[in-house]
């Protein structure tokens, strides 16, 4: 054993972390030693950062599950040195779910980095189901970007998304850009709407129609732009009432409806347009192994563009400055921790 302990950020409750050094965790039966290269911080994260889940995280949680990594010792058919990333969900095995195939959204699923420790410490040991192999020449901050990659895949392809089909995307944040980026990676023709100006401007650079809804009638210039139609597909990513009148209001007819966006309280829906268009309404949770696969393809392949996405990097020892920047900043969009050295 090269070395007994490690640096790891504990998060402490009251918008506080410590980085400190504790002993080096060997991994259990099953498990696999991880090193950590970069890991992003999630809007979950920040959600935990702004005290809304102190009993599931407790006082010495280690967040973090927008990693990338390399294993740290040979192990359960892994070779040390070997590029990965963790799939952060851990099933039970046998619950409804599980027993008809679906795994990613088990009845007591178990989520790493928000349940369990995560990887905002430089060794971390996972489960090896978790783990996807990546290809040697992939770059590790880039890497970091599969997780919420993955979320966009899965919304996209459960959205039955087809090529041509105008696609709208209601809120410009990270995931709503990886949206963005995967729908149009499927041929949609995507138009974002988002507040934000200065994420506006990064939009635009990535090369996608926007419309400001503070601005500009949305449902208007929606119909304007699809021939009086409406999108045939929208995704709801920003959590809000408006957005969520929105949804209904530039449906096309038969439109499929993606509920992104985790909304805190129940918002008012126009359910009327639900029958007047048969609309659907599709429920999309994390991921399955297939959209983590898709995912690396998107990254390695340049899908995404991943120096946009990733507006700062920070070194583990400033994870306090890091998360309360990404806090006060309007420009930010990706800010990944570099915990490796
Ligand atoms: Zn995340
Ligand atoms: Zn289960």
């Amino acid at each position: 054993m090269s070395q007994s302990t490690i640096s790891a950020a504990q998060y402490r409750g009251d918008k506080t972390f410590t980085v400190q050094s504790v002993p080096l965790p060997s991994p259990a039966k099953g498990e696999v030693a991880v090193r950590i290269a970069y890991c992003g911080i999630c809007g979950t994260d920040m959600h935990v950062f702004h005290g809304n889940m102190d009993a599931r995280v407790g006082f010495t949680r280690v967040l973090g599950h927008e990693m990338s990594g390399t294993v740290e010792q040979d192990a359960e058919g892994y070779k040390k040195g070997q590029k990965v990333v963790v799939r952060p969900l851990d099933h039970c095995g046998d619950c409804p779910a599980c027993n008809a195939g679906h795994q990613h959204i088990c009845h007591s699923l178990k989520f790493l980095g928000l349940d369990t420790d995560g990887a905002m410490q430089e060794v971390w040991n996972v489960p090896a189901h978790t783990l996807h192999l990546l290809p040697d020449d992939i770059r590790m901050d880039h890497a970091a970007l599969i997780e919420p990659v993955a979320v966009a895949c899965h919304d996209v392809r459960l959205s039955s998304l087809q090529a041509g089909e105008d696609v709208l995307v209601i809120g410009g944040g990270p995931i709503g850009v990886l949206v963005a980026m995967v729908a149009r990676g499927a041929g949609g023709k995507v138009v974002i709407s988002e507040v934000n100006p200065h994420r506006l401007k990064i939009m635009q650079k990535l090369g996608f129609e926007t419309i400001n809804p503070v601005e500009a009638d949305l449902p208007a210039e929606i119909m304007a732009r699809t021939g009086n139609k409406g999108a045939d597909v929208v995704f709801e990513v920003s959590g809000t009432q408006p957005g969520v009148d929105a949804m209904t209001a530039c449906a096309a007819t038969r439109a499929r409806i993606v509920m992104v966006a985790i909304h805190a309280s129940k918002p008012a829906v126009d359910m009327f347009q639900f029958f007047w268009r048969e609309l659907q309404l599709v429920g999309v949770r994390v991921y399955e192994p297939e959209d983590y696969e898709k995912a690396i393809t998107m990254i390695t392949s340049g899908g995404v563009d991943a120096d946009t996405v990733i507006t700062d990097v920070a070194p583990l020892a400033d994870i306090q400055k890091a998360f309360e920047n990404l806090d006060a900043s309007p420009t930010a969009l990706k800010s990944l921790i570099k915990v490796g050295a």
